[in-house]
């Protein structure tokens, strides 16, 4: 299993990632971060998922390539990315045709975030990470 603890995000991501979460709730909406650090292993099941296991496409990021892998020097977690579901009474929302998507957004983004779900070639609206990641 992944991990969910934002104790191992990039220390920068981490503050960000609790204050996002505080807006959220002032905001009146429920989130849940179901994921930050992933180890390369945790990657590669996740990269085979619609290639060579059951499932749909998630990501492209072989192991090493996603924020999510970031690790500091002594090979602790240090993730430079978080995923995060909206509870709409108590119940996760994954379709992205919800509204509430988008105000997720925008309130990740008002804390400098980049948000997943703004890219061009795979949008991954649970997904924001700090801005500047290079694999
Ligand atoms: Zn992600």
């Amino acid at each position: 299993m992944a991990s969910r603890k934002t104790s191992d995000l990039h220390p920068d991501l981490e503050v960000k990632a609790n204050q996002f979460v505080a807006e959220c709730q002032r905001r009146n909406i429920d989130i849940l971060i179901t994921c930050t650090y992933r180890s390369n292993e945790e990657q590669l099941t996740l990269y085979k998922q619609g290639r060579e296991t059951p499932g749909r496409i998630v990501t492209n990021a072989k192991p090493g390539e996603s924020a999510h892998n970031c690790v500091n020097p002594n090979g602790s977690p240090s993730a430079q990315a978080f995923d995060v579901v909206p509870l709409i009474h108590g119940k996760p929302q994954w379709d992205a045709t919800d509204p509430v998507w988008q105000t997720v957004g925008e309130i990740g983004k008002s804390f400098g975030l980049e948000w997943a779900g703004d890219w061009v070639k795979f949008k991954e609206f649970p997904h924001f990470e700090l801005p500047g990641f290079k694999v």
